[in-house]
C-alpha cells in the first residue's frame, strides 16, 4: 500500500489500496472465504474480536480472542468486518457500519499512530498525548504536491484553501471534541499549514506567535488537561488577490474569569501567573515586587505550581518574544505584566474588622501598596473601594460598610475584572499588528476552536453556556451536512428517503425562546434584587415544565436533554456569574487609575454601561451600574458567530481524546464511543453512505462532459445533453439521479467520466 512517489522517510499509509476495498455487501462470493467473526461485548464495555464456531437456532458457540468458548444469543453478536478492512482511511468503506466496528477501525490506525480517520465528509482525529511523525516540511509538501491524500490535518486545510479559490466562498474549519481532545493542537497545525503554504510576507510568522501569547494568558492547566484553553477562539485568516496570507483577526468567547481568583486542588491558574513569577528578569522582579508563584495566595490555594516537563521560565521568554513579533512595546510589554503583578497583589489584600458588626477595612500592607501603584490608582482610594460601597436609593446616596466576605467579593471581582480587561485589551492590540494597512480581498478561513460539550459530576453557570454555544454549532453541523443535503434532494424533485437525523431545534428553542425560554427566565430574575438561585430554579419549573427537553429537578436543580446526552444543572451562583457586577465604586476607581495600558479598562466601563440592543438590560441590587448580562452577550456573540460561519463552506473536525490519563497507548472504548456519539460521527457515515453525494449542475455536467459524446444529440439543452452522456457511458440507473435542476450520483461516480476527459 505504500506509495511510491512519497519520501522514504514518510511514514507509509497503512490503510490497504483502494481497490481491496471495494469491499462490500455486494461480493458475497469473497465474504465466503472468510472466516466468520463477530463483535461481542464482553462483562468489562470492551467489544472483543470472535469467531463464530457453530451457529444453531438463535445460538452461536463462538471463541473469544483468548480462546475461551462460549455459548451466546445471536443477538448479543454484532457483525465485524472481514479483516482486509483493518484500518480503512475512511469509515464509509466499512462493510459493516457499527459502533464496535468504527471503534476497532480507529483503534487500529490509532496504535500505528495513524491518528487521522475520515468519517465521511468529517475528519476524526484521535489524540496520540506523544509526538507523532506526521508533520513538519515534508509532509505539507507531500500534502501540497498530492503525492499524499491519507486523511490528514493538513488535507484539509489544503482542501478549504483550494475551495476558497475555486468557489470563491469563505471556508471555515470546525474543531470540536471535549477538553483535552486535542482541539487547539489541530488548528495550530492547520495554521502552520497554511502559514507554509500562503505565507511569504511574513505576517503568517505573526499570526502563529499569537498562539504562545493567548495561551499563555488563556490557558491553564486543569485536571483533564494541562494546556487547556479557557476560552474559545476564532481566528479568521486573510487571503490577498495571489492566494497569499494577507492578515488575520481573532475573536474570543467567554474567558473563565473564576479561575483567577480561585480554581480546583490540583489545578493551576492561567500560565502567565508562573510563567512570570519564574522567567522575569531581576530588574523587572524588583520592579513588581514578585515573589515566586509559591508565595502568592491567589496561585497556592490549589496546592498545584508546576505542570510536569514544562520550564515556566522558558515559556516565559518564548510569550516576550512571541509580544516583539507582534509588534507589543517593551514599554507595554511591561504594564502588561504590571497588571498580571497586581492581581497577584491583590490576593494578598486581607481585611481586619473595625466593628462589632462585623464591618472590615483592609490592612495596610505591601498588598495594598503594591497594588495601588501598580495599577495606578490613589491608596486611599482603593482603600474605600474595599471597604464601602457607595449606593442609590431613591434620590439618596448612601454608604454600606461591607463585611469580610462582601469585601473579599469585592477584591476578587476587581482582580477578575483586571485580568480579563487585560486579556481583551491584549486580544485587540495582536489584532491591530494582524490587521496593519495590508490590503483586503475579502477571502478568508476561519478556524474555530471552541470548548466541547461538558457534563460534569456538577455542572454549574459555565457548562451552562458551553453546552448551549454546542447546541447552536451542532445545529450548524447537522444543517450543514444532513438538513441542507436533504432539502436539496427534495428541491430538486427527486424521492430521498429520508435518513433519520436529529434536529436540536426544540433544545434550542427551550434556550432561546422569549419570554419562557431558559435565558430570558435567567435574565429576568437576574434584574430582581430579591431573587435567589432556588428562586430560579423554580421558576424555571413553574414555566417549563411541559418542555420535552426539559426536567426540574430536586431543590436547586434542573436538567436539560441535549444533543449529546442529558446534563443536570446546579443553579446555585448563576444569578451571581450572569450578573457579573462590578460595582460602581469599582469601575470609578479603575477608570481613575494612570495606568499605562492605553484604554486598557475601557471595556470594563463600557460592558458596564452597554446599551447595544441585543438583549434586555437591568439595573442590579440598587447599585447604578446597568449591563448586559453575561448569558445575554454570549448569545449577542455566538449568533454573530453562526452568521458568519453560515456564510462559509464549513470543513469539521472531531478531535477524540482516547483517555483520561493524558498519556499515550491507551485507548479506552468507553470513553471513545461516548465522544463518538456525542459528535454523531456514525450518523454521518450512515448518511453520506446512503446518499448521492456528488452532484453537478446540468449545465456544468454537459459543459465538462459534452464533448465527449460520439453520437449527435437532438437537442442542445443541458438536460439532454446530460442525459446523452449518461446514457453513453452506461451509468447504471440506481446510481444516480436525475434532479430539476442538477445530477446526484453515488460515491465514485464521476471518477469514470472525470478519467475519459482527462485521457481525451
Ligand atoms: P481544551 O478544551 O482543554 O483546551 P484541547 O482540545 O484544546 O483541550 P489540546 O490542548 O489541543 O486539547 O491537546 C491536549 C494535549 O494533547 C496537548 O497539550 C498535546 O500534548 C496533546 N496533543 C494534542 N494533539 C496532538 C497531536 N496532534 N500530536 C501530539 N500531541 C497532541
Ligand atoms: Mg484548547
Amino acid at each position: 500500500s505504500d506509495d511510491p512517489s512519497i519520501g522514504s522517510s514518510l511514514q507509509p499509509c497503512i490503510a490497504p489500496a483502494r481497490e481491496e476495498c471495494k469491499w462490500g455487501d455486494t461480493t458475497p462470493s469473497v465474504a465466503k472465504k472468510v472466516k466468520v467473526q463477530s463483535w461481542f461485548q464482553l462483562p468489562d464495555g470492551n467489544w472483543d474480536l470472535v469467531s463464530i464456531i457453530k451457529t444453531s437456532g438463535n445460538e452461536s458457540l463462538i471463541k473469544l480472542s483468548e480462546e475461551k468458548v462460549l455459548k451466546v444469543n445471536n443477538e448479543s453478536l454484532v457483525s465485524a468486518n472481514p479483516d482486509i478492512l483493518d484500518g480503512v482511511d475512511d469509515l464509509m468503506q466499512l462493510s459493516f457500519l457499527n459502533e464496535p466496528s468504527v471503534l476497532y477501525n480507529l483503534q487500529y490506525r490509532y496504535d500505528r499512530d495513524i491518528i487521522y480517520t475520515k468519517a465521511g465528509p468529517v475528519l476524526v482525529a484521535v489524540n496520540p498525548l506523544k509526538k507523532v511523525p506526521l508533520y513538519g516540511d515534508e509532509y505539507v509538501e507531500a500534502y501540497r504536491r498530492k503525492k499524499m491524500e491519507g486523511p490528514h490535518v493538513y488535507a484539509i486545510a489544503d482542501t478549504a484553501m483550494r475551495e476558497m479559490i475555486r468557489d470563491e466562498v469563505n471556508q471555515s474549519i470546525i474543531i470540536s471534541g471535549e477538553s483535552g481532545a486535542g482541539k487547539t493542537e489541530t488548528a495550530k497545525i492547520a495554521m502552520q499549514y497554511l502559514a507554509a503554504l500562503c505565507g511569504g510576507s511574513g505576517i503568517e510568522n505573526e499570526i502563529l506567535k499569537t498562539n504562545p501569547i493567548l495561551e499563555s494568558f488563556g490557558n491553564a492547566k486543569t485536571s483533564r488537561n494541562d494546556n487547556s484553553s479557557r476560552f474559545g477562539k476564532l481566528i479568521e485568516i486573510h487571503f490577498s488577490e495571489t492566494g497569499k496570507i494577507s492578515g488575520a483577526q481573532i475573536q474570543t468567547f467567554l474567558l473563565e474569569k473564576s479561575r483567577v481568583v480561585q480554581c480546583t486542588e490540583g489545578e493551576r491558574s492561567y500560565h502567565i501567573f508562573y510563567q512570570l513569577c519564574a522567567g522575569a528578569p531581576s530588574p523587572l522582579k524588583e520592579k513588581l515586587n514578585l515573589k515566586s508563584a509559591k508565595e502568592f495566595k491567589y496561585l497556592t490555594q490549589s496546592s498545584c505550581c508546576s505542570i510536569s516537563g514544562v520550564d515556566d521560565a522558558e515559556q516565559f521568554r518564548i510569550v516576550e518574544e512571541a509580544l516583539d513579533v507582534v509588534h507589543v512595546s517593551k514599554d507595554n510589554q511591561e504594564r502588561i505584566f504590571a497588571m498580571v503583578a497586581a492581581v497577584l497583589w491583590l490576593g494578598e489584600v486581607s481585611f481586619t474588622v473595625i466593628d462589632d458588626e462585623n464591618h472590615v477595612k483592609p490592612v495596610e500592607d505591601e498588598g495594598l501598596v503594591n497594588v495601588s501603584s501598580l495599577i495606578g490608582c490613589d491608596i486611599e482610594e482603593l482603600k474605600l473601594t474595599l471597604s464601602i460601597r457607595k449606593m442609590e436609593v431613591g434620590n439618596e446616596n448612601i454608604v454600606q460598610k461591607l463585611t469580610l466576605s462582601q469585601a473579599i467579593d469585592t477584591r476578587d471581582a476587581l482582580a477578575k475584572s483586571i485580568y480579563s480587561c487585560l486579556f481583551d485589551w491584549l486580544v485587540e492590540q495582536v489584532n491591530k499588528s494582524l490587521a496593519v494597512g495590508k490590503r483586503r480581498t475579502g477571502r478568508s478561513i476561519s478556524i474555530l476552536d471552541i470548548y466541547g460539550f461538558e457534563s460534569f459530576e456538577r455542572n454549574s453557570f459555565e457548562q451552562f453556556c458551553i453546552n448551549y454555544a454546542n447546541e447552536r454549532l451542532q445545529q450548524h453541523f447537522n444543517r450543514h451536512l444532513f438538513k441542507l443535503q436533504q432539502e436539496e434532494y427534495i428541491q430538486d424533485g427527486i424521492d430521498f428517503t429520508k435518513v433519520d437525523f436529529e434536529d436540536n431545534q426544540d433544545c434550542l428553542n427551550l434556550f432561546e425562546k422569549k419570554p419562557l425560554g431558559l435565558l430570558s427566565l435567567l435574565d429576568e430574575e437576574t434584574t430582581f434584587p430579591s431573587a435567589t438561585d432556588l428562586t430560579f430554579a423554580i421558576k424555571l419549573k413553574k414555566h417549563l415544565k411541559s418542555n420535552s427537553c426539559f426536567r426540574g429537578d430536586r431543590a436547586e436543580s434542573f436538567t436539560v436533554s441535549h444533543y449529546a446526552g442529558e446534563v443536570t444543572y446546579d443553579t446555585s451562583g448563576f444569578l451571581e456569574k450572569n450578573r457579573d457586577l462590578l460595582h460602581m465604586d469599582s469601575i470609578q476607581l479603575l477608570s481613575s487609575c494612570k495606568c499605562h495600558l492605553p484604554q486598557i479598562f475601557a471595556s470594563a466601563m463600557l460592558s458596564q454601561s452597554e446599551n447595544s440592543g441585543v438583549g434586555p438590560l437591568y439595573k442590579s441590587g440598587g447599585a447604578d451600574s446597568q449591563k448586559l448580562s453575561v448569558a445575554t452577550k454570549f448569545k449577542g456573540q455566538l449568533f454573530q458567530l453562526m452568521q458568519r460561519l453560515s456564510n462559509t463552506t464549513s470543513h469539521f473536525i472531531r478531535c477524540i481524546k482516547p483517555n483520561n490519563l493524558q498519556s499515550p497507548g491507551i485507548y479506552d472504548q468507553g470513553l471513545v464511543l461516548q465522544q463518538l456519539r456525542c459528535c454523531g460521527v456514525l450518523e454521518v457515515v450512515r448518511i453520506s453512505r446512503s446518499g448521492f453525494p456528488t452532484r453537478m449542475s446540468h449545465q456544468k455536467f454537459a459543459r465538462r462532459y459534452g464533448f465527449l459524446l460520439l453520437d449527435h444529440v437532438a437537442s442542445q439543452d443541458p438536460l439532454s445533453v446530460s442525459v446523452a452522456i449518461l446514457h453513453q457511458f452506461n451509468i447504471l440507473p440506481e446510481l444516480y439521479h436525475v434532479g430539476y435542476t442538477k445530477l446526484f450520483f453515488r460515491t465514485g461516480q464521476m471518477g469514470v467520466l472525470e478519467d475519459t476527459r482527462n485521457r481525451t
